[in-house]
C-alpha cells in the first residue's frame, strides 16, 4: 500500500486496513439494520411505486422519448417544473461524470452546496464520496457518473416526498438508459428504496446484488450519514469491496 492509499483510508477512518474474514454478503449482514441519515416514512417506497405511473402520466413526463439524447434530456430537466421542488431551488442539478461510465452512484437530492454549484456531491459529503471513490481506485468523472433521485433541492434538506420522487425518477431512468452502467451504487435508503420500488431498511438491502431493470444494483450508506456516524464507515468499506467484487 502506498502513502496515498494510507491517506485515503485514514480519511475514511479505516486505517489500519480492515480485513474481511467472510464473504461480503455474510459480512455485510453482520452490520444489519442501521438507519440511514434521513428519516423516511415506511410508506414512501410503496407510494413511489404506485404513484410513478399516475404521476408521470399526469405530468406528461412519461412522454420522454426512449431515444432521448443527452442534450434533449438535459434541456428537459433544466426546464422542468413538474413538481413543487423547482419553486424552492436555485437550479436543477442534473448529474455529472463520464456519460459512458461503468459505475453509477445515485444519491438522494441536492443540498445547499449542490444547489448553489449545480453539481451533485460537492459539499462535505461530496468530499467523503470522492475519498470513497479513491479508496477503490475510482475518481469523479473517470468511468464514474454521479446523479440523484431528485434534481431539485428539497427545502431545509428534508427528504423528497413520494410524489416528487415519482415525478423526477423518469429522468434518472433515462440517464441510466443512456449511460448503460455495469453497476449502480445506491447511496442511502431514499435512493435505494426509490430505485427498488419497495420499502426496506438499509441494513437489509446491503450485501445483496439487486436488479434494476437488468442492471445490478448494490446499496450502501449515504456519505452525509457517514459524516454523522463515522463508526459506520467500516460497513461502507465492506460495501465498496463488495461492489468491486461485482465488477470483476
Ligand atoms: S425535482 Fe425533478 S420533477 Fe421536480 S421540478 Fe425538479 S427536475 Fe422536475
Amino acid at each position: 500500500m502506498n502513502l496515498r492509499d494510507e491517506e485515503i483510508l485514514r480519511e475514511l477512518k479505516l486505517y489500519p486496513l480492515w480485513v474481511r474474514r467472510d464473504l461480503p454478503v455474510e459480512a455485510s449482514r453482520m452490520g444489519g439494520g442501521a438507519a440511514d441519515t434521513h428519516q423516511e416514512s415506511p410508506a414512501v417506497a410503496e407510494l413511489v411505486s404506485g404513484a410513478v405511473e399516475a404521476q408521470q402520466t399526469a405530468m406528461g413526463i412519461a412522454s420522454l422519448n426512449p431515444s432521448c439524447s443527452w442534450l434533449e434530456l438535459k434541456q428537459k430537466v433544466r426546464d422542468c417544473t413538474a413538481c413543487q421542488l423547482r419553486a424552492g431551488c436555485t437550479q436543477t442539478v442534473f448529474g455529472v461524470g463520464d456519460e459512458k461510465a461503468e459505475w453509477l452512484f445515485v444519491g438522494e437530492g441536492p443540498g445547499a452546496d449542490e444547489d448553489a454549484r449545480g453539481e451533485p456531491f460537492v459539499g462535505q459529503a461530496g468530499k467523503l464520496l470522492d475519498n470513497m471513490l479513491a479508496a477503490i481506485k475510482l475518481k469523479r468523472g473517470a468511468n464514474v457518473y454521479i446523479a440523484n433521485i431528485v434534481k431539485c433541492r428539497p427545502p431545509d434538506n428534508r427528504n423528497p416526498e413520494a410524489d416528487e420522487i415519482a415525478a423526477c425518477l423518469p429522468y434518472l431512468q433515462q440517464q441510466i438508459a443512456l449511460i448503460k452502467p455495469k453497476l449502480i451504487v445506491a447511496l442511502g435508503k431514499v435512493a435505494a428504496t426509490s430505485l427498488l420500488g419497495r420499502d426496506a431498511t438499509l441494513g437489509s438491502l446491503r450485501g445483496t446484488v439487486h436488479d434494476f431493470h437488468g442492471t445490478p444494483l448494490i446499496v450502501t450508506y449515504h456519505p452525509a450519514y457517514l459524516l454523522r456516524s463515522p463508526a459506520e464507515k467500516a460497513k461502507a468499506w465492506q460495501d465498496l469491496c463488495f461492489a468491486v467484487q461485482q465488477m470483476k
